[in-house]
C-alpha cells in the first residue's frame, strides 16, 4: 500500500551490512489462521562494518509483534522502534555476540500476496526470494547475510503429517493435542530467502542418487496424493540434472536429502531453496496423456535449473539484488547447455534466441530497458525480468564463446574456488572467468551496465583481382532511459564461408587458415580481409546466434535460400529461412496496406520445397524449419506495428504454402502418424512435431477432408501433445466441431487443473472473430479464479502477450479488459499483477489512436486506490 511515494533503491548506496546474523533457532507454530513465530537470533556487530553503535534495523512487514528479548531479558516497548516495515534496536552490542528473541504471529490464510507464507490448497508453503522472509519473521533480510539455520516445526498430527525445512531431519517427536514436531538443520550458512518450510497431507515418491565420490544422496518428490502417478519424469530429470552437473562442471551435491514441493499457487516457475525446492506444479507434474512433449522438456529444464543452482546461487550467492544475474544468468546458461545436452543443441538454441528476440528486444526497447545488472529499483520482484535472465545468459554464452570450453571451465572452478561459501558482485565472476584465461574482458563488463540491443551492421565487398572478400562490422545503440549514449561493446561474432557449390570455404584471415572463426568486435567499426577467395563466397554470419545483436546485412531471397539449404550451422540455416519468410511477408503486407492483390513468390515454395525434400536425422530441428516466423516477432521489426496486416499477409503465406505442397504435408503426416504415445525420447517428440506441423498447415485449407483428419486426430489421440495439436487447429478453423470439441476436452480434463490452464490459453489466442467476447465470458467462467497465477497466466496472460491480433483490436476494449484484471489483481497479488502490466508498456510502437488508448489505460491504473508498489513501478516507468 502506497501513502507516500514509494522510494527508488541504488546500487551506489549499497554499504555492507553493520550486523551479521551468524545462527538462528526458529521455532514455527503451524495454523492456517496464526501461525506463532519464534526465532533466537545470534547476532554480532560485521568486522566489516565502519559504524559505530548502528542501530539495529530489522526487516519485517504484516507481522503482529508479540514480545522481543535480549540475552533472556525481555524488552518493554520503550526499548525497541517498531514501524510497518521494520523492528529496530539502538544501543545493542558492539564488542561481543548477543542473542535477540522475538516473537510474532501471521495468517497465512489471509496472504494472498504468495510471498512468505501461505496457504496453498490445505498445504502451507513459503516462498521467500526476493524479500518474502520478513513476511514471516524480523530479520536481516538481505542476500549479504548468511546465517546457520535450525527450524522446529509444530503442527497438529492430521493437519500436516508432513513437516518440511531445509537441511537434514535433525529430531522429531510428538505432543499433547494430536500434535507432532520436526527439527531440521541446514549445516551450509545461506541469507534468508533461501529459506523454506512447506507443512500438508502430502504424498511422496522416493529414489537414489550415488555422487562422483559414492554418497547416497535421498531423492523425494512430495505431491498432493491424486498427483502421485505424475512425478517419475521429474524424479528422472533431477537424476539426470544431478549427473550431468558433475561431467560437465565437476559439481557434486552437498546435503544427504533432496527435496522437492509441488505447490498449485506459485508466483514463479520454481524456487531453489536448499535442499527443499519449492516448484509450480507445472514444472513437476507429467504423464503422457496429461502433459505435451513441451512440457516433458520444460520440466527436466527447470528442475535443473533450481538443482543448478545448488552452485550457482547458494553455495555462491548475490551480494545484493542488483548482482541478481550472478546467479539467474550463469544458472540459466547453465540450464540451458544441460537441455541441449539432452535433447538437441540445435533445436535448444533456436528456442532460446526465438524467445529472446520477441520478448527480450522488446523488453530492451521499451521504456523498462535495463541492464543486466541494473542500477535502481523501487521493488525489486519487478527485476525478474528476460533482460536479468536470458540476456544475463547471453553474456555468459559470449564469455563461453570467447574463452573456449576449456577456459570456460577452468574459470568457473576458479569462480568456485574462489568464492564458496560467499556473497559476491557480477564483477567478481568475470574476473575469474578473466584469471583462468588470457582474454581481456575489460571492455566485455560494459554489457552488465549498459542497457539496450546492440544493432550490427554488415557489409562485404569482394575484390576479383586480389581475390579478397572485404568484411565491415559496425556496431550502434540507440539510447534507453537514463543512458542517453552508449559506448561500443565487445562482440564475439562466430562465421564461416561456403562456396558457391554450397561446399564449407577455407577461411585465411591474418595468416591463419581455417573452416570457421570468431572475430572479436570492440571498436565501433572494424574491417576484416578474407584472402584467396577464387570466387565470391556466401557469408554465414553470427552463427549460432554468437551475440544478442540485431544483424543488418542485405541479403536477397536467393542467398537466402541458398544458405537455407546449405549452410552447415544449424542455427544460421534455420535462421536463414526465417529472414526469407520475414522479407516475404513484410513485402506482402505492403500490398496489402496499399490495397493490392497478393502473391507468393515461388522462391518461396520452392525454397519449402527443398527442405520438405531432403532427409533429416532431427525431426524437432526439420519442424522449426517448416515453421513460419511469430506473429510477434514480425512486429518487433516493424517501425509502427499494423497487427491486422500482419496476421493476415502470415496467414495467406501459410494458407498457399498449405495448397502448393499440399501432398508432401499429406504424405508426411501419414508418415509420421503413429501410435506411440507412451515414447518420449528425441525420435518419437520429433515426429509428434513434424506431423502436427503438416496438420496445422493441411488445417488452414478448411476442407471437410482437413476437418476430418484434425477430429480424428482429437478423438484417437493418448497423448496430451497430439490431442492438444488437433484441438489447437480446430479452435483456429472454421472446423464446425468446435464448440463441441472444447466441451468434451473440459468435461474430459476438469480435475486436471494444468490441462485445464491449456484449455484457457487455447481460447485465449485464437485469432477467431469471437475472442474478445470468449475472454471476457471465461473470466466469468467457474473454473477461473485470480487467486491463483497459474490461472491468471493461462487466460489474461496469455490473451494480451501472446494474441497480438485481439488483444490490440483498434477501439480499445483488449487495453480496457487488462487494465480492469490489473485493478483487481493489484490487492489480491502485487507480484502477479504488475506481470500482467507488461503487455502496455509497448505503446509507442504502435499508431497515434492505439497510443493514446493504452495510455488512457495506463494513466487509469496508476491512479486506481491502493495500487502497490510493484503495478505503480511499471505502468508509471511506461508512460514516460
Ligand atoms: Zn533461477
Amino acid at each position: 500500500m502506497q501513502d507516500t511515494k514509494p522510494q527508488t533503491i541504488y546500487l551506489k548506496d549499497y554499504t555492507v551490512p553493520e550486523y551479521l546474523i551468524e545462527s538462528v533457532e526458529l521455532t514455527v507454530i503451524l495454523d492456517e489462521l496464526k501461525t506463532r513465530v519464534v526465532s533466537k537470533l545470534t547476532i554480532q556487530k560485521n568486522p566489516k562494518s565502519k559504524v559505530d553503535n548502528a542501530a539495529l534495523v530489522l526487516q519485517g512487514e504484516g507481522l503482529e509483534l508479540v514480545s522481543v528479548a535480549m540475552d533472556g531479558v525481555a524488552f518493554n516497548e520503550a526499548q525497541y522502534k517498531q514501524s510497518a516495515e521494520s523492528l529496530s534496536v539502538d544501543n545493542v552490542p558492539q564488542e561481543q555476540v548477543f542473542v535477540l528473541a522475538i516473537e510474532n504471529t501471521i495468517n497465512p490464510k489471509s496472504n494472498t500476496s504468495l510471498e512468505g507464507l501461505y496457504l496453498s490448497s490445505t498445504m502451507l508453503c513459503t516462498q521467500c526470494e526476493a524479500e518474502g522472509f520478513r513476511k514471516i519473521t524480523y530479520f536481516l533480510d538481505r542476500p549479504d547475510v548468511m546465517t546457520l539455520f535450525k527450524t522446529t516445526l509444530i503442527g497438529d498430527k492430521d493437519k500436516y503429517p508432513v513437516l518440511l525445512s531445509n537441511g537434514n531431519k535433525v529430531a522429531e517427536g510428538e505432543l499433547q493435542n494430536n500434535r507432532h514436531w520436526v527439527t531440521w538443520e541446514d549445516p551450509f550458512k545461506k541469507p534468508c530467502y533461501l529459506f523454506a518450510l512447506v507443512a500438508g497431507q502430502l504424498e511422496c515418491i522416493e529414489d537414489t542418487f550415488t555422487t562422483m565420490t559414492g554418497r547416497e544422496i535421498s531423492l523425494q518428490i512430495f505431491v498432493e496424493s491424486h498427483d502421485i502417478d505424475k512425478c517419475d519424469h521429474a524424479m528422472q530429470s533431477l537424476k539426470n540434472s544431478m549427473q550431468w552437473d558433475e561431467e560437465a562442471y565437476g559439481r557434486e551435491y552437498d546435503l544427504d536429502l533432496y527435496m522437492i514441493v509441488a505447490v498449485g499457487h506459485f508466483n514463479m516457475g520454481a524456487m531453489e531453496n536448499k535442499g527443499l525446492n519449492v516448484f509450480n506444479t507445472k514444472f513437476v507434474l507429467a504423464r503422457p496423456d496429461t502433459a505435451t512433449d513441451s512440457d516433458y522438456e520444460h520440466i527436466e529444464g527447470v528442475i535443473g535449473h533450481e538443482y543448478f543452482h545448488n552452485w550457482t546461487g547458494n553455495r555462491i550467492t548475490c551480494r545484493d539484488w542488483f548482482q541478481l544475474s550472478l546467479k539467474e544468468g550463469f544458472t540459466v546458461f547453465r540450464d540451458q547447455q544441460f537441455t541441449g545436452d539432452q535433447t538437441s543443441r540445435a533445436v535448444k538454441r533456436i528456442e532460446d534466441v526465438k524467445l529472446l528476440r520477441v520478448r527480450q528486444f522488446a523488453e530492451d526497447a521499451g521504456p523498462l530497458s535495463h541492464p543486466i545488472r541494473p542500477e535502481a529499483y523501487i521493488e525489486i520482484n519487478n527485476f525478474y525480468t528476460l533482460t536479468v535472465y536470458e540476456k544475463g545468459a547471453e553474456v555468459v554464452r559470449m564469455i563461453h564463446t570467447l574463452l573456449g570450453e576449456e577456459d570456460f571451465r577452468k574459470g568457473s572452478d576458479l569462480y568456485f574456488q574462489r568464492h564458496d561459501g560467499q556473497a559476491v558482485t557480477c564483477e567478481d565472476f568475470v574476473n575469474a572467468m578473466e584469471s583462468a584465461s588470457d582474454i581481456d574482458l575489460g571492455l566485455f563488463k560494459r554489457w552488465y551496465s549498459q542497457a539496450g540491443t546492440p544493432v550490427l551492421e554488415a557489409t562485404e565487398r569482394y575484390n576479383e583481382q586480389d581475390k579478397t572478400l572485404t568484411l565491415t562490422l559496425k556496431q550502434s545503440c540507440a539510447a534507453t532511459p537514463g543512458q542517453a549514449t552508449k559506448g561500443p561493446v565487445h562482440i564475439p561474432v562466430k562465421l564461416g564461408l561456403l562456396a558457391t557449390d554450397g561446399s564449407v570455404a577455407n577461411i585465411c584471415i591474418d595468416g591463419f587458415v581455417s573452416n570457421e572463426v570468431i572475430l572479436e568486435l570492440i571498436q565501433e567499426q572494424q574491417t576484416f580481409v578474407f584472402e584467396q577467395l577464387d570466387k565470391k563466397p556466401v557469408v554465414s554470419l553470427l552463427r549460432g546466434f554468437s551475440a544478442p545483436v540485431v544483424l543488418n546485412k542485405q541479403q536477397s531471397l536467393e542467398e537466402l535460400a541458398f544458405l537455407l539449404s546449405h549452410d552447415v550451422d544449424t542455427f544460421n540455416r534455420w535462421d536463414a529461412g526465417q529472414k526469407m519468410c520475414s522479407q516475404v511477408i513484410f513485402g506482402l503486407i505492403d500490398n496489402i496496406q496499399q490495397g493490392q492483390a497478393l502473391q507468393l513468390t515461388p522462391l518461396l515454395v520452392d525454397a519449402f520445397a527443398n527442405v520438405i525434400q531432403q532427409s533429416w536425422d532431427d525431426l524437432s530441428y526439420f519442424s522449426l524449419l517448416l515453421s513460419l516466423p511469430a506473429e510477434n516477432y514480425l512486429a518487433g521489426q516493424m517501425d509502427v506495428v499494423d497487427v491486422v496486416a500482419i496476421h493476415q499477409a502470415r496467414e495467406f503465406v501459410k494458407k498457399t504454402l498449405a495448397e502448393k505442397l499440399q501432398e508432401q504435408f499429406k504424405e508426411l503426416y501419414q508418415r509420421y502418424h503413429k501410435d506411440e504415445s507412451g515414447l518420449f525420447d528425441s525420435g518419437a517428440i520429433g515426429r509428434r512435431r513434424i506431423k502436427n506441423i503438416c496438420l496445422s498447415y493441411l488445417a488452414t485449407l478448411e476442407t471437410e477432408e482437413s476437418y476430418q483428419l484434425a477430429g480424428k486426430q482429437f478423438s484417437s489421440a493418448k497423448n496430451m501433445t497430439d490431442q492438444m495439436a488437433a484441438l489447437s487447429v480446430i479452435v483456429e478453423s472454421k472446423n464446425p466441431a468446435k464448440v463441441q470439441s472444447l466441451e468434451s476436452f473440459y468435461q474430459q480434463w476438469k480435475n486436471e487443473a494444468l490441462v485445464i490452464d491449456k484449455w484457457f490459453t487455447l481460447q485465449a489466442c485464437s485469432s477467431a472473430e469471437d475472442t474478445f467476447s470468449t475472454v471476457q465470458n471465461l473470466l466469468k467462467h467457474p473454473a477461473f479464479e485470480l487467486t491463483n497465477p497459474n490461472r491468471v497466466r493461462s487466460l489474461i496472460g496469455a490473451f494480451s502477450q501472446a494474441n497480438q491480433l485481439h488483444f490490440n483490436a483498434e477501439n480499445g476494449q483488449g487495453y480496457q479488459l487488462l487494465a480492469d484484471q490489473v485493478i483487481a489483481l493489484n490487492s489480491i497479488n502485487p507480484q502477479v499483477a504488475s506481470r500482467m502490466v507488461s503487455a502496455l508498456t509497448q505503446w509507442k510502437r504502435f499508431d497515434a489512436d492505439r497510443q493514446t488508448l493504452i495510455k488512457a489505460e495506463l494513466e487509469r491504473i496508476v491512479n486506481a486506490e491502493n495500487i502497490s508498489k510493484d503495478v505503480y513501478e511499471i505502468a508509471s516507468k511506461s508512460l514516460l
